[in-house]
Protein backbone atom coordinates (compact mmCIF):
# COMPACT_ATOMS: atom_id res chain seq x y z
CA UNK A 1 0.00 0.00 0.00
CA UNK A 2 2.52 2.56 1.26
CA UNK A 3 6.27 2.31 -1.21
CA UNK A 4 8.86 2.07 1.26
CA UNK A 5 12.55 2.19 0.67
CA UNK A 6 15.14 -0.20 1.68
CA UNK A 7 16.19 2.40 3.78
CA UNK A 8 13.38 2.94 5.83
CA UNK A 9 12.74 -0.57 6.55
CA UNK A 10 16.29 -1.31 7.95
CA UNK A 11 16.02 2.12 10.22
CA UNK A 12 12.35 0.23 11.26
CA UNK A 13 14.09 -2.86 11.97
CA UNK A 14 17.22 -0.91 13.82
CA UNK A 15 14.47 1.22 15.77
CA UNK A 16 12.64 -2.19 16.74
CA UNK A 17 15.39 -3.51 18.05
CA UNK A 18 16.78 -0.92 19.95
CA UNK A 19 13.60 -0.05 21.67
CA UNK A 20 13.25 -4.03 22.96
CA UNK A 21 17.24 -4.46 23.90
CA UNK A 22 17.54 -5.06 27.43
CA UNK A 23 20.42 -3.15 28.72
CA UNK A 24 23.02 -1.06 26.95
CA UNK A 25 23.53 -1.59 23.67
CA UNK A 26 27.03 -2.34 24.29
CA UNK A 27 26.08 -5.86 26.05
CA UNK A 28 26.23 -8.95 24.44
CA UNK A 29 23.03 -10.07 22.55
CA UNK A 30 21.44 -13.25 20.85
CA UNK A 31 18.47 -12.70 19.73
CA UNK A 32 16.15 -15.11 18.07
CA UNK A 33 13.36 -13.30 15.85
CA UNK A 34 10.92 -15.18 14.54
CA UNK A 35 9.09 -14.35 11.49
CA UNK A 36 7.64 -15.83 8.77
CA UNK A 37 9.50 -16.27 5.67
CA UNK A 38 8.53 -14.19 2.84
CA UNK A 39 9.67 -11.36 5.21
CA UNK A 40 13.24 -9.94 4.28
CA UNK A 41 13.38 -7.43 6.91
CA UNK A 42 16.01 -8.43 9.49
CA UNK A 43 18.43 -10.12 7.09
CA UNK A 44 21.50 -7.72 7.61
CA UNK A 45 21.25 -6.77 11.33
CA UNK A 46 24.34 -8.31 13.67
CA UNK A 47 27.45 -7.45 14.37
CA UNK A 48 30.72 -8.63 17.01
CA UNK A 49 28.03 -8.17 20.07
CA UNK A 50 24.94 -9.05 18.64
CA UNK A 51 24.42 -12.29 17.24
CA UNK A 52 21.03 -12.21 14.87
CA UNK A 53 19.12 -15.35 14.44
CA UNK A 54 16.09 -15.39 12.11
CA UNK A 55 13.90 -18.36 12.94
CA UNK A 56 10.98 -19.60 10.37
CA UNK A 57 7.62 -19.89 11.96
CA UNK A 58 6.94 -22.69 9.40
CA UNK A 59 9.99 -24.52 10.11
CA UNK A 60 9.11 -27.41 12.00
CA UNK A 61 8.91 -27.27 15.70
CA UNK A 62 10.80 -29.75 16.57
CA UNK A 63 13.49 -28.07 14.75
CA UNK A 64 12.90 -24.45 16.11
CA UNK A 65 13.34 -25.76 19.46
CA UNK A 66 16.71 -27.20 19.10
CA UNK A 67 18.11 -24.64 17.49
CA UNK A 68 16.64 -22.67 20.16
CA UNK A 69 18.33 -25.24 22.88
CA UNK A 70 21.49 -24.34 20.84
CA UNK A 71 21.24 -20.46 20.88
CA UNK A 72 19.80 -19.67 24.26
CA UNK A 73 18.86 -16.27 23.03
CA UNK A 74 18.56 -13.46 25.64
CA UNK A 75 16.26 -11.53 23.69
CA UNK A 76 13.22 -14.03 22.06
CA UNK A 77 11.58 -11.44 19.82
CA UNK A 78 7.83 -13.66 18.37
CA UNK A 79 4.02 -13.68 17.48
CA UNK A 80 2.19 -14.21 21.15
CA UNK A 81 0.87 -17.34 19.10
CA UNK A 82 4.41 -19.09 19.24
CA UNK A 83 5.68 -17.54 22.45
CA UNK A 84 2.38 -19.69 23.71
CA UNK A 85 3.66 -22.99 21.92
CA UNK A 86 7.24 -21.81 23.46
CA UNK A 87 5.73 -21.59 26.75
CA UNK A 88 4.05 -24.88 26.71
CA UNK A 89 6.97 -26.65 25.84
CA UNK A 90 8.94 -25.04 28.35
CA UNK A 91 6.39 -26.12 30.90
CA UNK A 92 6.80 -29.28 29.78
CA UNK A 93 10.17 -29.70 30.43
CA UNK A 94 10.70 -30.14 26.36
CA UNK A 95 12.37 -26.84 26.01
CA UNK A 96 14.81 -24.95 28.19
CA UNK A 97 15.88 -21.30 27.63
CA UNK A 98 16.08 -18.19 30.01
CA UNK A 99 15.83 -15.17 28.15
CA UNK A 100 16.61 -12.14 30.00
CA UNK A 101 13.34 -10.32 27.52
CA UNK A 102 10.10 -11.77 25.94
CA UNK A 103 8.88 -9.65 23.08
CA UNK A 104 5.49 -10.04 21.49
CA UNK A 105 4.89 -8.64 17.90
CA UNK A 106 2.69 -8.99 14.88
CA UNK A 107 -0.47 -10.40 16.71
CA UNK A 108 -3.10 -9.45 19.18
CA UNK A 109 -2.01 -10.72 22.85
CA UNK A 110 -4.26 -12.05 24.63
CA UNK A 111 -4.76 -11.48 28.23
CA UNK A 112 -4.44 -15.38 28.32
CA UNK A 113 -1.58 -16.31 26.87
CA UNK A 114 0.57 -13.18 28.20
CA UNK A 115 -0.15 -14.97 32.02
CA UNK A 116 0.54 -18.28 30.51
CA UNK A 117 4.28 -16.84 29.10
CA UNK A 118 4.83 -15.00 31.93
CA UNK A 119 4.71 -17.41 34.29
CA UNK A 120 6.56 -20.28 31.93
CA UNK A 121 9.62 -18.05 31.50
CA UNK A 122 9.29 -16.20 35.08
CA UNK A 123 9.37 -13.09 32.85
CA UNK A 124 7.52 -10.25 32.36
CA UNK A 125 6.10 -10.24 28.64
CA UNK A 126 6.39 -6.70 26.34
CA UNK A 127 5.28 -5.83 23.67
CA UNK A 128 5.89 -3.72 20.08
CA UNK A 129 3.10 -2.50 18.50
CA UNK A 130 3.58 -2.29 14.62
CA UNK A 131 1.53 -1.95 11.51
CA UNK A 132 2.26 -2.18 8.18
CA UNK A 133 2.95 1.25 8.03
CA UNK A 134 5.49 0.80 10.28
CA UNK A 135 6.62 0.54 13.72
CA UNK A 136 3.74 2.28 16.40
CA UNK A 137 5.25 1.66 19.94
CA UNK A 138 6.47 -0.30 22.99
CA UNK A 139 6.40 -1.39 26.13
CA UNK A 140 8.54 0.29 28.88
CA UNK A 141 10.34 -1.06 31.81
CA UNK A 142 6.68 -1.32 33.67
CA UNK A 143 5.25 -3.18 30.50
CA UNK A 144 2.67 -0.14 29.50
CA UNK A 145 2.64 -0.15 25.90
CA UNK A 146 3.21 4.02 24.96
CA UNK A 147 2.84 4.96 21.06
CA UNK A 148 5.94 6.44 19.92
CA UNK A 149 4.23 10.12 19.52
CA UNK A 150 7.96 11.44 18.78
CA UNK A 151 7.68 9.85 15.49
CA UNK A 152 3.74 9.42 14.96
CA UNK A 153 0.76 11.39 15.38
CA UNK A 154 -1.87 9.68 16.62
CA UNK A 155 -5.73 10.70 17.15
CA UNK A 156 -8.78 8.81 18.43
CA UNK A 157 -11.68 8.03 16.70
CA UNK A 158 -13.54 7.07 19.78
CA UNK A 159 -15.59 3.97 19.35
CA UNK A 160 -16.87 4.12 22.92
CA UNK A 161 -15.32 7.16 24.81
CA UNK A 162 -16.24 6.10 28.29
CA UNK A 163 -14.73 2.92 28.17
CA UNK A 164 -11.41 4.63 26.48
CA UNK A 165 -11.93 2.46 23.15
CA UNK A 166 -10.85 3.96 20.08
CA UNK A 167 -9.88 3.51 16.39
CA UNK A 168 -6.28 4.97 15.67
CA UNK A 169 -5.88 7.43 13.27
CA UNK A 170 -2.18 7.81 11.80
CA UNK A 171 -0.13 10.52 10.45
CA UNK A 172 3.33 9.90 9.94
CA UNK A 173 5.50 12.87 8.46
CA UNK A 174 9.26 11.46 8.82
CA UNK A 175 9.09 8.65 6.25
CA UNK A 176 10.82 9.97 3.34
CA UNK A 177 9.27 8.05 0.69
CA UNK A 178 5.68 8.60 1.26
CA UNK A 179 4.29 10.41 4.22
CA UNK A 180 0.93 9.20 5.82
CA UNK A 181 -2.02 11.39 6.75
CA UNK A 182 -5.16 10.67 8.72
CA UNK A 183 -4.96 7.15 7.75
CA UNK A 184 -7.27 5.09 9.58
CA UNK A 185 -5.96 2.00 11.19
CA UNK A 186 -8.28 -1.37 11.39
CA UNK A 187 -7.24 -1.27 15.02
CA UNK A 188 -9.03 -1.51 18.51
CA UNK A 189 -7.28 0.27 21.28
CA UNK A 190 -8.25 1.03 24.90
CA UNK A 191 -6.68 4.15 26.34
CA UNK A 192 -4.93 3.37 29.58
CA UNK A 193 -6.74 5.88 32.36
CA UNK A 194 -3.71 6.47 34.75
CA UNK A 195 -0.52 8.00 34.02
CA UNK A 196 1.93 5.27 33.51
CA UNK A 197 4.84 5.64 36.63
CA UNK A 198 7.78 5.50 34.50
CA UNK A 199 6.84 9.18 33.85
CA UNK A 200 6.55 9.46 30.26
CA UNK A 201 4.50 11.86 28.20
CA UNK A 202 3.68 9.58 25.27
CA UNK A 203 0.35 8.12 25.17
CA UNK A 204 -0.15 5.05 26.69
CA UNK A 205 -2.54 1.93 25.74
CA UNK A 206 -3.82 -0.62 28.41
CA UNK A 207 -4.72 -2.91 25.56
CA UNK A 208 -4.51 -3.92 21.87
CA UNK A 209 -8.19 -5.32 21.71
CA UNK A 210 -8.43 -6.63 18.09
CA UNK A 211 -9.17 -5.40 14.66
CA UNK A 212 -12.03 -3.55 13.90
CA UNK A 213 -13.85 -5.44 11.59
CA UNK A 214 -13.63 -8.38 14.33
CA UNK A 215 -16.16 -7.10 16.69
CA UNK A 216 -19.15 -9.52 16.88
CA UNK A 217 -22.77 -8.56 15.51
CA UNK A 218 -25.32 -9.44 17.51
CA UNK A 219 -29.23 -9.36 16.26
CA UNK A 220 -30.73 -6.51 18.44
CA UNK A 221 -33.56 -7.75 19.94
CA UNK A 222 -35.81 -4.45 20.21
CA UNK A 223 -35.18 -3.60 16.05
CA UNK A 224 -33.77 -5.30 13.35
CA UNK A 225 -30.31 -3.51 13.60
CA UNK A 226 -27.26 -5.17 14.48
CA UNK A 227 -25.08 -4.43 18.11
CA UNK A 228 -21.67 -4.34 17.64
CA UNK A 229 -19.88 -6.28 20.32
CA UNK A 230 -16.35 -5.52 21.11
CA UNK A 231 -13.70 -8.65 21.14
CA UNK A 232 -13.05 -7.87 24.79
CA UNK A 233 -16.31 -9.08 25.66
CA UNK A 234 -16.21 -12.40 23.84
CA UNK A 235 -12.86 -12.93 25.54
CA UNK A 236 -14.08 -11.60 29.08
CA UNK A 237 -17.01 -13.70 28.55
CA UNK A 238 -14.98 -17.01 28.08
CA UNK A 239 -11.73 -16.32 30.13
CA UNK A 240 -13.70 -14.87 33.57
CA UNK A 241 -16.41 -17.65 33.38
CA UNK A 242 -14.37 -20.36 32.70
CA UNK A 243 -11.19 -20.27 34.13
CA UNK A 244 -10.09 -24.29 33.35
CA UNK A 245 -10.03 -23.30 29.57
CA UNK A 246 -6.45 -22.81 28.56
CA UNK A 247 -6.74 -21.50 25.20
CA UNK A 248 -9.67 -20.64 23.01
CA UNK A 249 -10.55 -19.24 19.16
CA UNK A 250 -13.90 -18.11 19.20
CA UNK A 251 -15.45 -17.43 15.05
CA UNK A 252 -18.63 -15.67 14.34
CA UNK A 253 -19.44 -17.24 10.87
CA UNK A 254 -23.11 -15.26 10.72
CA UNK A 255 -25.11 -13.07 12.63
CA UNK A 256 -26.62 -16.65 14.59
CA UNK A 257 -24.38 -18.55 14.26
CA UNK A 258 -20.65 -18.69 16.85
CA UNK A 259 -18.29 -21.39 16.79
CA UNK A 260 -16.12 -21.54 19.61
CA UNK A 261 -13.01 -24.10 20.22
CA UNK A 262 -11.80 -24.76 23.95
CA UNK A 263 -8.51 -26.21 25.16
CA UNK A 264 -9.96 -27.38 28.29
CA UNK A 265 -9.36 -30.52 30.38
CA UNK A 266 -12.07 -33.02 29.90
CA UNK A 267 -12.95 -33.07 33.30
CA UNK A 268 -14.00 -29.63 33.02
CA UNK A 269 -15.36 -29.55 29.44
CA UNK A 270 -19.19 -29.28 30.98
CA UNK A 271 -19.12 -26.95 33.62
CA UNK A 272 -16.80 -24.66 31.34
CA UNK A 273 -18.58 -24.69 28.37
CA UNK A 274 -22.29 -24.17 30.43
CA UNK A 275 -20.45 -21.53 32.03
CA UNK A 276 -19.56 -19.76 29.08
CA UNK A 277 -23.04 -19.80 27.55
CA UNK A 278 -24.57 -18.23 30.71
CA UNK A 279 -21.49 -15.42 30.72
CA UNK A 280 -22.84 -15.25 26.79
CA UNK A 281 -26.41 -14.96 27.94
CA UNK A 282 -25.47 -11.79 30.16
CA UNK A 283 -23.95 -10.28 27.53
CA UNK A 284 -26.59 -10.27 25.71
CA UNK A 285 -28.75 -8.93 28.32
CA UNK A 286 -26.51 -6.04 29.10
CA UNK A 287 -26.53 -4.86 25.66
CA UNK A 288 -29.74 -5.75 24.46
CA UNK A 289 -28.51 -8.27 21.68
CA UNK A 290 -29.14 -12.05 21.23
CA UNK A 291 -26.39 -13.95 20.97
CA UNK A 292 -25.51 -16.56 18.51
CA UNK A 293 -26.20 -19.94 18.79
CA UNK A 294 -22.82 -21.78 19.64
CA UNK A 295 -20.80 -25.08 18.18
CA UNK A 296 -18.03 -25.90 20.32
CA UNK A 297 -15.53 -27.79 19.40
CA UNK A 298 -12.12 -29.12 20.15
CA UNK A 299 -9.60 -26.40 20.15
CA UNK A 300 -6.57 -26.61 17.62
CA UNK A 301 -3.96 -24.20 15.82
CA UNK A 302 -1.10 -24.99 13.95
CA UNK A 303 1.64 -22.18 14.80
CA UNK A 304 2.71 -20.21 11.97
CA UNK A 305 0.25 -21.15 8.99
CA UNK A 306 -1.24 -17.95 9.77
CA UNK A 307 -2.09 -15.14 12.58
CA UNK A 308 -3.55 -16.35 15.30
CA UNK A 309 -6.57 -14.14 16.23
CA UNK A 310 -8.51 -15.90 19.23
CA UNK A 311 -11.93 -13.68 18.22
CA UNK A 312 -12.70 -13.86 15.16
CA UNK A 313 -15.37 -12.69 12.71
CA UNK A 314 -16.33 -13.94 9.29
CA UNK A 315 -19.06 -12.58 7.58
CA UNK A 316 -18.58 -8.81 6.19
CA UNK A 317 -21.87 -6.49 7.78
CA UNK A 318 -24.68 -4.80 5.81
CA UNK A 319 -23.91 -1.46 5.29
CA UNK A 320 -27.06 -0.07 6.41
CA UNK A 321 -25.53 2.55 9.00
CA UNK A 322 -27.35 0.87 11.84
CA UNK A 323 -25.41 -0.65 13.30
CA UNK A 324 -24.08 0.35 17.32
CA UNK A 325 -21.22 -0.66 19.17
CA UNK A 326 -22.05 -1.29 23.10
ZN1 LIG B 1 5.45 3.64 30.95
Amino acid sequence: MFLVSRRERLAWAGTVLAKVLPGPLLGRHRIAFFLRADSNLYGSVGSRNIEFRFYDLLDPIAELVARLQQQQPSLLVAPASMLRLLADLQREGRLSIRPDKLVSVAEVLDPLDQGIIEKAFGQRLHQVYQCTEGFLGATCAHGTLHINEDVVCMQKEYVDREAGKFVPILTDFSRLTQPIVRYRLNDLLTERQEPCPCGSPFLAIERIEGRCDDMFAFPSVSDDRQVLIFPDFITRAIVAAASEVTAYHAVQHAPGEMELALEVDDRHREASQSAILQALRALGERTGSQPPHVAFSAYRHAPGDRKLRRVERRFELEQSGGDHAV
